[in-house]
């Protein structure tokens, strides 16, 4: 690529500049997910041409990249560029690293600029490039590798730890590291995929046996998740202060949680069939680039909690203001004509510990970093009992149910329920970008065979 940096850098800024505007006028909206200074990639199909393709989302649009390459738009990328936008998948892209990514921004928000005629006034290639968004499909943005859930929050830590152990809510070990597990990626869905209620081994309250059969106790957990651009070398561990250089974005996860399965099967080595039968997410990834103004000191430290080992150990470390919700939608609802119900409301700039941290300790043993995987946050709960991201934590345990719009009671979701999480980032100076939504719904257990 033969852009100079410097000139990459100034044009990268000019990308975030709050005047921007573009000529595509529902990306002006100040309430818009997707601005100009937005630019998240996803992959979608279109009426006309069912494989799917990478896009970038502009207001009520998607730009279609390939098309907009074979019309001669992105002359300034380089051919090997250009030809990962037409696949199943954003990872060749991804694989092409931080300066094609940076240079691919700029090169759209210059297209989709209100100054630039180029794509504005050629209506042929604008029937081609670019589809609504109510016409696209989204796909699974990414062929994700490896998933890793963490548990990152200290207020859903503590919360949930307090109604399993309440003498003990919080194991030794939580405020030295960042845990988490090994989830399953090819049960990670795209946002809108309905989930099917899973059955599983449960033990029943003063049962003595077992039994098993569809979970009774379903619930959603809100979570934040960043995709690996860059990858790292096995046996090379990752430092902290260099962990986000290998972040491509961010999307929203729902980690659906069989909380009786869970109960039962989580001692000694964690979740398992409790959460791999299915994990959503928002089919728009944010990139790193976008975020950039609504990065914060952080996270937040006590004077009460230890020091950090230096692996761990981040001066200049991040936080994310991000605000996220989440609502329900039940069958009755929707058929009453009613609006989905909003349940909490938070923020992940609370978080425990950061990207960095989750990054660098994941890496701490030599574990490599491939293009494409996902490492999400855990439930983002805050300190309020409206901001806690899962049912578990919002009812506390079901002894407070949720009343919905149409009189009924939540304590756990029901069949048909709809749960829907939003994502967004505002603040003064800086546009208001968003992250789009991140929606599934829960179809009844299976019949038994
Ligand atoms: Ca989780």
């Amino acid at each position: 690529m033969t852009m100079t940096d410097s000139k990459l850098q100034d044009r990268l800024a000019a990308a975030l500049d709050p005047a921007r505007r573009s000529w595509i006028e529902t990306a002006n909206d100040p309430d818009a997910d997707f601005p100009i200074q937005n630019l998240p990639f996803g992959v979608f199909t279109r009426p006309d041409h069912d494989v799917p393709r990478v896009g970038v989302a502009i207001g009520d649009q998607v730009l279609d990249m390939a098309a907009a390459g074979d019309c001669g738009l992105l002359g300034e990328l380089p051919a090997h560029v250009r030809a990962s936008f037409d696949r199943r998948n954003l990872n060749d892209f991804m694989d092409l690293g931080r300066q094609a990514w940076q240079l691919t921004r700029v090169v759209v928000a210059d297209l989709l600029d209100a100054e630039n005629s180029s794509l504005r006034t050629d209506d042929a290639a604008r029937a081609i490039c670019l589809v609504k968004a109510s016409d696209a499909t989204m796909c699974m943005p990414v062929m994700i590798r490896d998933y890793t859930d963490f548990y990152a929050s200290l207020h859903h830590a503590t919360n949930v730890g307090s109604m399993f152990r309440p003498d003990n809510p919080l194991m030794p070990n939580w405020l030295h590291l960042p845990v988490g597990y090994h989830g399953r990626a090819s049960s990670i869905i795209t946002s809108g995929t309905q989930i099917r209620r899973p059955r599983g081994q449960t033990m029943p309250p003063d049962a003595e046996h077992p039994v098993f059969g569809p979970s009774r106790l379903l619930d959603y957990e809100l979570e934040v998740g960043f995709i690996i651009g860059t990858p790292s070398d096995m046996g090379e561990p990752v430092p902290v202060e260099q962990a986000l250089d290998h972040v491509f974005g961010m999307v929203i996860v729902n980690d659906w949680s069989s909380r009786d399965v869970q109960k039962w099967e989580y001692q000694p080595l964690g979740p398992f069939n409790s959460k791999n039968f299915a994990t959503s997410i928002s089919p728009w990834i944010v990139t790193l680039e976008a975020l950039q103004p609504f990065m914060i000191p952080g996270p937040p430290r006590s004077d009460e909690h230890p020091e950090q080992l230096d692996y761990l150990d981040h001066e200049d470390d991040r936080a994310i203001d991000l605000e996220l919700e989440v609502l329900i939608s039940s069958e009755k609802m929707r058929q009453d004509g009613n609006e989905p119900m909003r349940i909490s409301i938070g923020n992940y700039k609370h978080m425990h510990w950061s990207m960095s941290q989750m990054i660098a300790h994941h890496t701490s043993t030599g574990c490599n970093l491939a293009t494409g995987d996902m490492m999400a946050s855990g439930t983002v709960s805050g300190p309020e009992p409206e901001s806690r991201g899962c049912l578990l934590e919002r009812t506390w345990r079901g002894e407070h149910p949720i009343e919905l719009t149409d009189g009924t009671e939540r304590k756990f979701l029901r069949d048909m329920d709809e749960v829907i999480m939003r994502g967004w980032c505002s603040r003064d100076g800086a546009t208001r970008i968003g992250f789009g939504e991140c929606t599934g719904m829960i179809l009844p257990a299976a019949e038994q065979s």
